[in-house]
């Protein structure tokens, strides 16, 4: 079924890179045998995914969406992929994504955008446009995303699909090919709260190969869909209302009188901090990029430069035609901020702000049980519309990167529509416990 949906709308979608079409077949017939034989007992037995690109598949090219990568071919498996194996799932394909995950709309991919299934003209969102893309039409059953800065939820909330970003540490992030170390987080895309409870479930817990994988129990997160929330205490903050698109802030209200409705209570607090946000982030971020991506170098992964004069030309010119113009403006912002003179003023301040945001969820988190607000300021803008813009993109995920930058989990779920399109619905978490934003999600649902 997965297989014909991307035949029949792929093409115009281009939610795809790489397709796992025969490799998946085989498996689907080898767990119909299992079936037969009484085992089949997977958590996610049967179910077709599509993986984000950025996540490293053993004999299945992987290209994070960039040239760099595009005869790269891993030698192991993430363990995502691995526990996704374990729970019997198939793995249909690789999904688009902006290149290494920098970016909002999907548009910096090196191959082809992805188009947003509601509206054709419009982004899906980014970084992970190709997994809300490809679940929102119905060509992977869930699919996986990673978010470092709002990468599953914006597009979440652009495509109309359920979207969570667990706590840092919460999932293994062995084989995610690293954008920003101190930020990444792997985490489900689906078609409602109770799929996301169970894909959490089987990619949830400890890592010893992944050295910042929390040595934390994971909960029976679907148990824990109870649909009771009597009594919950929702903070909203007033920094996440401001500036929103007036259409996107109805349906918030009205998100919130359905949780009154159901018995929670609600107050407005303030996170004093928010506006600084996206300025620490993008120097934490294009700083921790720098570093990570100077392992592209031409030798020991993906494409090699031909006719290179040198070694230090080797590395020049592999770097010049392998990166795209967004991911060389990263580098060169990260490599900037931390060199000598500069470390002090912008890094380290950044770190400093980092800790102040983190303080203000923190408090808030003594009074209240979760934080809520939208998750884009605006519902999916046009294709080209930012392009030229980088500013402007980095605006999308000021409701999204203090998450990140605090560490907590948050979920993005449908609350609604404004002219037609997908409105999300953002529900924060106190570290560890994704279990209450998936049973507010669930019961609002
Ligand atoms: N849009 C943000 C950026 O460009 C977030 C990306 C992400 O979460 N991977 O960095």
């Amino acid at each position: 079924e997965a297989f014909a949906k991307i035949s029949e709308r792929d093409e115009r979608i281009g939610a795809y890179l790489t397709l796992n079409e025969e490799a998946a077949r085989q498996e689907a017939v080898k767990l119909d045998n299992k079936l037969v034989q009484g085992g089949g007992k997977g958590l996610l037995f049967g179910l077709p995914v599509g993986i984000k690109d950025n996540m490293v598949t053993e004999g299945l090219r992987t290209t994070c969406a960039s040239r760099f990568l595009d005869n790269y071919n891993p030698i192991y498996d993430a363990t995502v992929v691995s526990k996704l194996k374990e729970a019997e799932a198939v793995t249909v394909g690789k999904l688009n994504m902006d290149e290494f995950a920098m970016g909002g709309s999907n548009e910096n991919s090196a191959y082809h955008p992805v188009r947003n299934p509601w509206d054709l003209s419009r982004v899906p969102g980014g970084s992970s446009g190709g997994s809300a893309a490809a679940v929102a039409a119905g060509e992977a059953y869930f699919a996986l995303g990673s978010d470092t800065g709002g990468s599953i939820r914006q597009p979440a909330s652009y495509c109309g699909v359920v979207g969570l970003k667990p706590t840092y540490g919460r999932v293994s992030r062995y084989g995610l090919v690293a954008f920003a170390s101190s930020l990444d987080q792997i985490g489900p895309v689906t078609k409602n709260v109770e799929d996301a409870a169970y894909v959490l479930q089987a990619i949830a817990g400890h890592d010893h190969r992944d050295s910042t994988s929390a040595n934390v129990d994971t909960s029976n997160y679907v148990q824990a869909l109870t649909g009771d929330i009597k009594g919950l205490r929702i903070a909203v903050p007033k920094e996440y209302l401001n500036g929103v698109d007036p259409l996107v802030k109805d349906a918030i209200m009205e998100s919130l009188r359905v949780l009154e409705g159901l018995g929670a209570v609600w107050e407005e607090v303030s996170l004093p901090h928010t506006e600084y946000a996206v300025a620490a982030y993008y120097l934490l971020a294009s700083s921790e990029a720098s570093s990570n991506l100077s392992r592209f170098d031409g030798v020991r992964y993906g494409v090699r430069a031909d006719h290179a004069g040198g070694l230090l030309d080797l590395y020049l010119e592999s770097r010049s035609q392998g990166f795209g113009p967004e991911v060389k403006r990263r580098i060169m912002l990260g490599t900037y901020a931390l060199s000598s003179g500069y470390y002090d003023a912008y890094y380290l301040k950044a770190q400093k702000v980092r800790t102040l945001i983190k303080q203000d969820f923190d408090q808030t988190f003594e009074k209240f049980d979760i934080i809520l607000g939208p998750t884009a300021p605006t519902t999916a803008f046009a294709l080209g519309s930012q392009v030229d813009d980088p500013l402007t993109m980095y605006l999308n995920d000021i409701l999204t990167i203090p998450v990140n930058l605090a560490g907590v989990p948050a979920i993005s779920i449908p609350c609604g529509f404004a002219e037609g399109l997908p409105v999300g619905l953002q529900l924060i978490g106190k570290a560890f416990d994704e279990s209450t934003i998936l049973r507010v999600a669930h019961a609002f649902e």
